[in-house]
């Protein structure tokens, strides 16, 4: 008697296993399709520059800081690609601090097929706009560099300073968001901050502005 109860016991321990692994196998068999659902979409990201106590460049009265620009800019860039039927994602919708590290695990992770990340320059006496990629770049990212500075060149009817690779302080390094991310990617400095003319040029052209970015990005993913 003893012995049978001790045989269904077995045979029930059994049962629950089998349940839990099938379970398990169903579940990692779900999860493989969603993810090749995923990888067939076309996913940007989008990453607005500093934030939180990351105020990045101030323009010369003080009173303007980079973070907000670059959201601004940001946000109006997703409404634009969303309205084209682009999905994006954001590294940040608010002002807060995000790490660099940060915002390339959510390009990262959301396999995006561009990451296009968005500042406001700063010297003592610069104009115009320039765009950063890797010393190295990956494929692609030249082109869609170069057509990035002409687009908002054109919108705001300021100098085209071109793509530049590497990193500003130092001709050995990348930018970070460009080392660390895996799809192409691109660092579209918009104007400097620093000059009144440049800023009155972002203000006015604002939109005309993230529109050209939009279809630049648009165009560069459609490829
Ligand atoms: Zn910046």
């Amino acid at each position: 008697m003893k012995q049978t109860a001790k045989k269904q016991n077995t045979s029930l321990i059994i049962a629950v296993v089998l349940v839990i692994v099938s379970f398990l196998i169903a579940v990692k068999l779900l999860s493989n399709v969603v993810t090749e659902h995923y990888d067939s979409e076309i996913i940007v990201c989008l990453d607005a520059g500093h934030g939180g106590t990351d105020v990045g460049a101030t323009s010369t009265d003080g009173k303007r800081y980079e973070k907000d620009d670059n959201l601004r800019l940001t946000l109006k860039v997703r409404d634009e690609l969303e309205a084209m039927g682009i999905k994006t994602v954001l590294t940040r919708e608010e002002d807060e601090t995000v790490s660099l590290k940060d915002r390339c695990k959510t390009a990262n992770k959301k396999r995006a097929d561009l990451f296009v990340s968005l500042h406001r320059n700063s010297s003592a006496k610069g104009t115009g706009i320039e765009a950063w990629i890797a010393k190295r770049p990956k494929d692609a990212e030249n082109k869609v560099a170069k057509e990035l500075t002409k687009a908002v060149s054109e919108a705001t009817g300021l100098e085209d300073r071109g793509v530049k690779k590497g990193f500003r302080d130092s001709s050995a390094n990348n930018y970070y968001v460009n080392a660390n991310t895996r799809m192409p990617s691109v660092l579209l400095e918009v104007a400097f901050i620093s000059s009144e003319k440049d800023n009155k040029a972002f203000d006015e052209n604002f939109d005309a502005m993230a529109e050209k970015i939009a279809k630049v990005i648009y165009d560069a993913v459609q490829n």
